[in-house]
């Protein structure tokens, strides 16, 4: 398996530290708000992440940490905490925010096919251990009290900034957010361990410490769980890449500082999904959500085949005419497979052959578009049966999710050609302002139990019978 490491700044033979078996980390998302599909599309490159390491034959044991507190307004240690804002403006407290949210984000995982990692902990379940790392930390010499809160010395370590390809007064926390700088710190790039002063009045949840009461910042937390769940050595460690500074470059200097040696080997970081120029984020409210999909008329998993079409490394410029094109790809692409029958002989080399270079496309740095191609190819070679092809997509499914074949097969209508056409033929005849027509056609397939449904960026269908695509 090749994988880009952000460490290395290159694309790299993947060897885990034991033969077989992977330890992988993923940063959890900040349980305030609803996760936004540009988060969910991280949790997917992720999720593709894991399953092929399992396809090609690890055993991987994957975590992550949901943050329900500590991680402030800004990267630099400054404003306020991201949990606390939300609790007030939602009239609740931050446990009922984190409950709410942490739930909405795995129902979202779900209707996208993401599986949830085997070990998930509450940063808020860990603080004892925060506690231990830092109390280390401080005896070493990392780390020191200023200003009532516990700060990590940056200039202690070596090559701090070695995970970043930039030059170190570009990457400054102060000086990239343009925020004044903080009287406690020795140097400008150090960074919170342990709050006890900044915006101390409104945090709700806090806790004794031998620093004095008070909350984790956000960097220990993810360094907090990944060692006490996955032990001294991680194979993989991964995010989006905004995670990359500051946020991953402090675990690795606290780890690395605590443990006394090298922590994780790979980095592995998706790019952002954008919308147009901006990027999209929680607390800019630009969201769209999962929510918003299925509102819209789109089955998530379309969202799921747009972003496998893409590569993981590449920013992905989301637009609903995009996404209609995916959608209208994806279930084409379904109703080819549902019309395959499971007939014919087993053709054993055929499958080794295929699933060879299913394989090989996700050992070249998961390229996952390359991989569909390959599904494509199967389904259009005359030469497999039936039951091959569709034991190779069966296969194949295992790592894309896609749910190509199952009985969500019923919903996807045995006339989905004629259809599209339809649809296509009504848009024309709109354009034209031949709307008795176009209404004509709508009334025929409603007739059919065929529901056209008018999204932002064109038309798709539900079926009413059997319930609407999901
Ligand atoms: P958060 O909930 O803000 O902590 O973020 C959860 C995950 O989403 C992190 O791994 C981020 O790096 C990632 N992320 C944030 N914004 C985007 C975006 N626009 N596109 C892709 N991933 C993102
Ligand atoms: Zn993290």
């Amino acid at each position: 398996m090749k994988l880009y490491n952000t460490l290395t700044h290159s694309i790299e033979e993947f060897l885990p530290n034991t033969p077989e078996t992977v330890k992988m980390y993923t940063c959890g998302p900040t349980v305030y708000h609803f996760a936004h599909i540009g988060n969910l599309r991280t949790y997917i490159s992720e999720d593709i992440l894991e399953k092929s390491l399992k396809y090609v034959g690890y055993y991987v044991t994957r975590a992550m940490n949901i943050t329900d507190v500590g991680h402030l307004t800004s990267d630099s240690d400054s404003g306020t905490d991201k949990m606390v804002d939300s609790a007030i403006k939602e009239h609740k407290s931050v446990l009922e925010i984190a409950e709410y949210y942490t739930k909405a984000f795995f129902d979202d995982c779900e209707k996208l096919n993401i599986r949830k990692p085997d070990i998930v902990s509450k940063a808020t379940d860990n603080i004892d251990f925060y506690i231990k790392i830092i109390e280390n930390l401080l005896e070493k010499g990392y780390a020191y009290a200023s200003n009532g809160n516990i700060y990590f010395d940056i200039t202690k370590v070596d090559d701090y900034y070695r995970l970043t390809n930039h030059k170190i007064d570009e990457m400054v926390v102060g000086v990239r957010d343009g925020v004044e700088e903080d009287a406690g710190k020795r140097n400008q790039g150090d960074f919170v361990l342990w709050f006890t002063k900044s915006k101390f009045q409104d945090q709700e949840l806090k806790w004794e410490s031998p620093f004095g009461v008070g909350y984790p910042g956000w960097h220990i937390e993810c360094t907090g769980i990944s060692i006490k769940y996955l032990g001294e050595y991680l194979d993989i460690h991964c995010g989006g890449v905004d995670n990359i500074f500051p946020h991953h470059t402090n675990e690795i200097a606290q780890s690395e500082s605590y443990l006394g040696h090298k922590w994780c080997n790979y980095w592995f970081h998706g790019e952002h999904l954008n919308l147009k120029d901006t990027k999209m984020s929680k607390s800019k409210g630009n969201i769209i959500t999962v929510s918003t999909l299925i509102e819209e008329g789109y089955n998530p998993l379309s969202y799921r085949f747009m972003c496998l079409m893409s590569h993981y490394r590449k920013i992905l410029e989301f637009s609903f005419d995009s996404l209609n094109s995916s959608q209208n790809a994806y279930l084409k692409l379904l109703n080819r497979i549902s019309m395959i029958s499971s007939q014919g002989e087993f053709q054993d080399a055929a499958f080794k052959d295929y699933n060879e270079k299913f394989m090989d496309s996700l050992k070249d740095d998961l390229n996952t578009a390359n991989a569909i191609t390959v599904l494509y190819d199967v389904i259009k070679d005359d030469s497999l049966t039936g039951k091959t092809k569709l034991e190779l997509i069966r296969s194949f499914d295992k790592v894309f999710s896609l749910d190509l074949i199952s009985e969500k097969h019923d919903a996807i209508h045995p006339q989905h050609e004629e259809i599209m056409s339809l649809i296509e033929k009504r848009a024309e005849l709109k354009k034209e302002h031949r709307f008795t027509e176009a209404d004509g056609i709508r009334d025929e397939l409603a007739s059919r139990g065929i529901e056209l449904v008018d999204t932002r960026e064109g038309t798709i269908y539900k079926i009413k019978e059997m319930g609407d695509i999901k």
